[in-house]
């Protein structure tokens, strides 16, 4: 027997507990698996509280990262005892989640636990964090560079935030970061943010073309924060929309695309291929140093993972949570 939060809905009523499961009850997959430790990502929170269309298959474990031990396995590239990390790939959506004792897994979704890091740094990091990298991809990408203008993140204090200020202040951006929490500002310079603005400034329908301030934007915002970061990109920019945590909509003109040769890079991190996942998280061992991680997260039990669920979407936690299995 192990222990799960399990999520359920009967007749349109939701129903979420920890609760004691049989291995019978895993699900298939090629890979069983100690989960050591999990984190409560946004989405993860919007699942545990019910608050957005997350779970396409019940009763549902949640949870979109984990890391952990093999304890068996039928696939060629996973042996009892490898250390392997997982983000994502509908995992915690349509399949057994990580927020458990026990899951069974596709072997072709895991990944080897970077060296460098611990499990239980990989999931300080997580999915926020190895998204947060895979935005400075998509800025190297496009060509954008320090030398062209400072770059705004947006939801600083947040999970993919914080990785986002940390990963380019290392990198020798001139972070601006925008933020709902002014009290947080010493943390967020310390994560590398060289400004902060008052989230307030950008949250409000804007002008198609504004001043131009960013050479780069990671935005995890959406809506008129997303449409204002465009209109305020420098000709040539790329803004990065990976988040849409102050709503889904994108109230913006074609104006910046057409005028400014802004760059609208979208990122998915779900259904990211190993090849981009492993650049992400080399980027995130090269350059997040041991005490950033440590500034960012805060351990909790995994009791109380609904409990801070509900904190999160309140916009009441700081940087990331890990959860301890
Ligand atoms: P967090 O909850 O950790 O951070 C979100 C931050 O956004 C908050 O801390 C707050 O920062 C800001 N915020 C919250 N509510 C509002 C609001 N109403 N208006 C403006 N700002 C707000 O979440 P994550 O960092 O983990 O995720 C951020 C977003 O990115 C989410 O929408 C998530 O779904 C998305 N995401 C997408 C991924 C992808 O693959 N595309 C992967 C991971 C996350 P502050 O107080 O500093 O302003």
């Amino acid at each position: 027997m192990f222990t799960a939060w399990r999520l359920d809905k009967t007749d349109g009523v939701f129903h979420a507990a920890l609760t004691e499961c049989d291995e019978s009850a895993l699900p298939e997959g090629n890979v069983t698996v100690a989960v050591e430790y999990s984190t409560l990502n946004y989405k993860d929170a919007l699942a545990l509280t019910d608050r957005g269309p997350v779970v396409r298959r019940w009763p549902m474990t949640p949870g979109i990262d984990g890391a952990g031990t093999v304890l068996q396995s039928t696939h060629p590239d996973w042996q009892p005892g490898d250390a392997w990390l997982l983000n994502g790939w509908g995992v915690g959506e349509t399949h057994w989640g990580c927020l458990g004792q026990r899951t069974r897994l596709d072997g072709d979704w895991l990944m080897h636990l970077p060296r460098g890091f611990t499990a239980r740094q990989a999931m300080a990091l997580g999915t926020a964090g190895y998204t947060a990298a895979l935005c400075v991809l998509a800025i190297e990408r496009d060509g954008a560079t320090p030398k062209q203008g400072p770059v705004l993140v947006t939801g600083a204090s947040g999970g993919v935030g914080s990785v986002a200020v940390a990963l380019l202040a290392k990198l020798g951006w001139s972070v601006t970061a925008s933020t709902g929490k002014l009290q947080e500002e010493p943390y967020l310079r310390e994560l590398g943010a060289a400004d902060i603005l008052d989230r307030n400034t950008l949250s409000a329908p804007g002008k198609p073309l504004q001043k131009e301030r960013w050479a780069a934007v990671v935005d995890t915002v959406g809506s008129h924060t997303l449409a204002n970061a465009c209109a305020q990109t420098r000709w040539g920019g790329v803004v990065t929309a990976c988040g849409l945590a102050g709503g889904m909509d994108f109230p913006a003109s074609v104006a910046p695309f057409i005028l400014r040769n802004v760059t609208l890079a979208g990122i998915d991190s779900v259904m990211q291929p190993r090849s981009a996942r492993c650049k992400a998280w080399q980027r995130l061992v090269d350059l997040i140093a041991p005490e950033q991680i440590e500034r960012m997260a805060r351990d909790i039990p995994l009791d109380q993972a609904q409990v801070a669920a509900q904190a999160l979407l309140d916009g009441q936690v700081r940087g990331r949570l890990v959860v301890k299995i």
